[in-house]
């Protein structure tokens, strides 16, 4: 089926004509071919596209939007005689820290300006000011701006301190490198629709088995148990308590099996890296600015200034959606910005249409 326009967005975003096809059969839950066929398969997948080993890490799928998988982690690992520290700088990072007072959880929040990358400094900083805090949490790719924190430097501020470290790379894994077990990531957090690019309907905790023992009793939801989701998961052999969005897990097994053949996530890395810089040079070339500078910038979306104060754009936005591609409004206060993002199926050469698009509608 043709596709209505191209979605240049962070999640969901545009699937392969051959994952939307994979959800074209209905799977009962209960039946081998769809729990040992399908979920198991998917989810030692998962750990393998990591490089994750299997004795070490494991994996929790669950229902719902990445969101659900952020506050079921967080949820499930920070006891009342915990204290968590977020270190935040875009709206990602905030709602971890308004899932902590849902749940009453003692924690403490470093608010960075949202063009400002997370760094060991920040960690390290924020350590001395509170030092009693058992769990880290940080987003890796802020997806309301497009920085790329640098986990990796507040892993080498952590290394050895017994923290919990939590990581919502939920727009980044699958596109970018992570090395889950060297940094000593504890939870790792994504979802269907972002860099593996299947369809929404469910998000995944990739965590390490011992941490993840812990949790046992601890979930203050039952909807949201990540420990008891995993046990009926290895219990069962691939059932998922509840109802299992078997079409959107279906697609993703394909979309799974597409990563894979791309060449894994190295290889989809360099793509999103080539459309990121087609997107920047071209929306340069036409005078667009980036928030952002080119440091604290990641492949996965980029935001851009609006030109002058005359720029409406509603009237870009549909103009652009009338030549097959959409676009995303901006998330933050201090500027006005639009979003593009670099993510999906989408191709360099969809990004050379793309800055053409732009070109036409400035000369309308
Ligand atoms: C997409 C995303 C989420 C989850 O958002 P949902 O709308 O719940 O899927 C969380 N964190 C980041 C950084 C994201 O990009």
């Amino acid at each position: 089926m043709e596709r209505n326009y191209l979605l240049l967005t962070p999640g969901p975003l545009s699937t392969s004509d051959t994952v939307r096809q994979a959800m074209m059969q209905d799977w009962c839950t209960w039946d081998k071919d769809y729990n040992e066929g399908i979920v198991t398969p998917l989810r030692r997948d998962l750990l393998e596209i990591a490089g994750l080993d299997e004795a070490k890490y494991t994996t929790v799928l669950l229902q719902g939007s990445g969101t659900y998988c952020v506050e079921a982690t967080i949820g499930a690992t920070v006891r009342p005689a915990d204290r968590l520290l977020i270190l935040a700088n875009g709206a990602y990072g905030q709602r971890m820290a308004r899932i902590a007072d849902y749940y009453g959880i003692n924690y403490s929040l470093v608010s960075l300006p949202e063009t400002e990358l997370v760094t060991g400094e920040v960690a390290r900083r924020a350590l001395e000011q509170y030092p009693d805090v058992t769990h880290l949490a940080m987003v890796h790719s802020e997806t309301t701006t497009g920085l790329l924190n640098r986990i990796e430097e507040v892993a080498d501020v952590i290394r050895g301190r017994g923290l919990t470290f939590i990581v919502d790379a939920m727009s980044s894994f699958a596109g970018v490198p992570i090395d889950i077990d060297a940094l000593g990531i504890d939870f790792l957090v994504s979802s269907a629709n972002k860099c593996v690019q299947g369809v929404p309907g469910f998000g995944f905790i990739i965590a390490r088995r011992d941490r993840l023992m812990q949790t046992k009793g601890c979930a203050r939801s039952l909807s949201l148990d990540i420990y008891d989701q995993w046990e009926t998961m290895e219990r069962g052999h691939g059932k998922w308590r509840f109802t299992s969005p078997t079409h959107v897990v279906r697609a993703f097994y394909q979309a799974m099996q597409e990563l894979k053949a791309e060449g894994g996530i190295a290889a989809r890395h360099r793509r999103y890296v080539e459309n990121h810089r087609v997107l920047v040079e071209g929306m340069r070339s036409l005078g667009f600015q980036t928030l952002l500078a080119d440091e604290a910038q990641g492949c996965i979306i980029t935001s851009f200034l609006y030109p002058d104060a005359a720029f409406d754009f509603a009237s870009f936005y549909e103009q652009l959606k009338a030549r097959g591609f959409v676009i995303y409004p901006g998330k933050i206060s201090q500027a006005d910005t639009f979003r593009i993002g670099n993510i999906g199926d989408v191709f360099p050469d969809d990004f050379r249409r793309l800055i053409e698009a732009v070109r036409e509608v400035l000369q309308a």
